[in-house]
């Protein structure tokens, strides 16, 4: 017997994208269900490191970042915890090219009003003495920056989600999209239907599957990801309040944790992970990495470069993940033309964590007021549609696995102050 329930909203995934969506929904009188194939946060969320650097290359988009913040701190004054700890940030350079891409990004930066400034390299040495700067050109520094703690940020999001009455249903995998006469109507999973006008895909790494439900293609990739973290060291010790770094031409970001660095790297040649192949109770907190693979190797040459004391014999744990890429680095939010009442909300490209405050309000204008208070025409769902190239697996994971090897790799071009405000 099929059991039936009904809602304003139902929102495929428990990460972090699904949760904040919710629950701005949920703050605006929509009745939502949350349903989850695994645990809460248990996806790519459960993975994140968390930095939260907000100065992006375009101002909309730094914008969406500031804003992020300000929510996340009025989230720590609702559920009374920690979320976002301010270290703030550096980016550093060593060669030419990336000394001029800080000093457009700090004159970029500086054009919006964001806090950012040059920093010589006794200074960095000042306040990072674990780190190895001799060989600096200069840095930038964000003083508002820092990191958000995944497990508390998506506690947060759960805890006044249920105050506002989402309903939240784990080990619910959702298997089919029920679709009349060009819309969706709703959601099969086990023996249970879940009837609504309103169905978000907010499947993370999963969500092309997803996608595929309704014939679509969502051209995103589910990339490997890998980040160390060392324990405390006597001779190196790591303030909670030291800076993030973030050293492009290593392709490394860092950030204190408990007396220890996390150190990650955006590899030049990730894996690329078939999600179908996975089994559907796949659980990514329990993903191991081999210490004698080449990207762990890759990982520990470039972290002993920036910080000679990490070496194979340093005390370290290795976590590794799956990240959702699309081909330009941006995500997929709203809806595609040819089917009504299925929104997307994926694509996150390794910074859904810090996005998805703000993510989630912008889901809740489109879907309740069928526009956005931000500028959203670089992240719409359908900027790729029915484009070619953009429609078989092998193209899309191409694309997106270009796009993730590069992410580091690239030297930016910020939009001129200009065109960005
Ligand atoms: C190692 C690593 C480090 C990272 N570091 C950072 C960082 O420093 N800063 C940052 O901002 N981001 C970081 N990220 C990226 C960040 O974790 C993701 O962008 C973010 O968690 C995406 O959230 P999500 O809700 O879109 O996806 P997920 O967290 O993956 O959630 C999607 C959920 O949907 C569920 N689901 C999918 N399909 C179905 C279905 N059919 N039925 C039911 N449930 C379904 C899944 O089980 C999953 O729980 C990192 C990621 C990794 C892997």
């Amino acid at each position: 017997m099929t059991i039936t329930h009904t809602a304003d909203v139902v929102i495929i995934g428990g990460g972090v994208a699904g949760l904040s969506t919710a629950m701005q929904l949920a703050a605006r009188g929509a009745s939502v269900v949350v349903l989850e194939r695994e645990r809460i946060g248990n996806g790519s969320t459960g993975r994140a490191a968390g930095l939260l650097g907000q100065l992006r290359g375009n101002a909309e988009h730094t914008r969406m970042l500031i804003d992020g913040v300000k929510i996340v701190r009025h989230l720590e004054q609702q559920v009374g915890v920690e979320i976002f700890v301010q270290t703030g940030s550096l980016r550093i350079a060593e060669t030419q090219e990336r000394a001029e891409e800080i000093a457009a990004l700090v004159d970029m930066g500086k054009s919006i009003g964001f806090a950012i400034d040059h920093l010589q390299p006794a200074e960095v040495h000042r306040l990072l003495p674990y780190m190895r700067t001799d060989d600096l050109l200069g840095a930038c520094y964000c003083p508002t920056d820092g990191h958000v703690q995944p497990a508390e940020l998506v506690s947060a999001y759960l805890k006044i989600g249920k105050q506002l009455g989402v309903r939240y249903m784990t080990h619910t995998p959702v298997t089919a999209l029920l679709i009349e006469a060009g819309r969706v109507r709703g959601v099969r999973a086990a023996d249970s239907e879940y009837h609504a006008p309103v169905v978000v895909n907010a499947g993370g790494p999963w969500s092309y599957l997803n996608a595929e439900l309704a014939d679509a293609a969502l051209p995103t990739a589910a990339i490997g990801h890998y980040y160390l973290t060392t324990r405390p060291h006597p001779d190196f010790p790591v303030d909670r309040l030291s800076p993030a770094i973030r050293d492009r031409h290593l392709r490394l970001y860092t950030r204190p944790e408990s007396g220890g660095l996390i150190v990650g790297i955006y590899d030049f040649e990730p894996e690329v992970h078939d999600m179908r192949r996975l089994p559907v109770d796949f659980d990514m907190s329990r993903m191991k990495a081999a210490r004698d693979s080449l990207q762990v190797a890759k990982l520990l040459e470039a972290a002993h470069a920036r910080f000679p004391w990490i070496d194979q014999r340093t005390p370290m744990s290795i976590t590794t993940g799956i990240m959702t890429f699309t081909p330009d680095g941006r995500p997929f939010c709203g809806k595609m033309p040819d089917l009504d009442g299925l929104y997307h909300c994926s694509g996150f490209s390794g910074h859904g964590i810090v996005q998805s405050p703000t993510i989630g309000l912008i889901m809740s204008q489109l879907i309740l007021d069928g526009a956005s208070s931000y500028d959203c025409e670089s992240i719409e769902a359908d900027r790729y549609f029915d484009m070619p190239g953009y429609v078989e697996r092998r193209d899309i994971e191409r694309k997106c696995r270009d796009m993730a090897g590069n992410y580091y790799g690239k030297v930016e071009r910020p939009e001129p102050a200009a065109q960005a405000s």
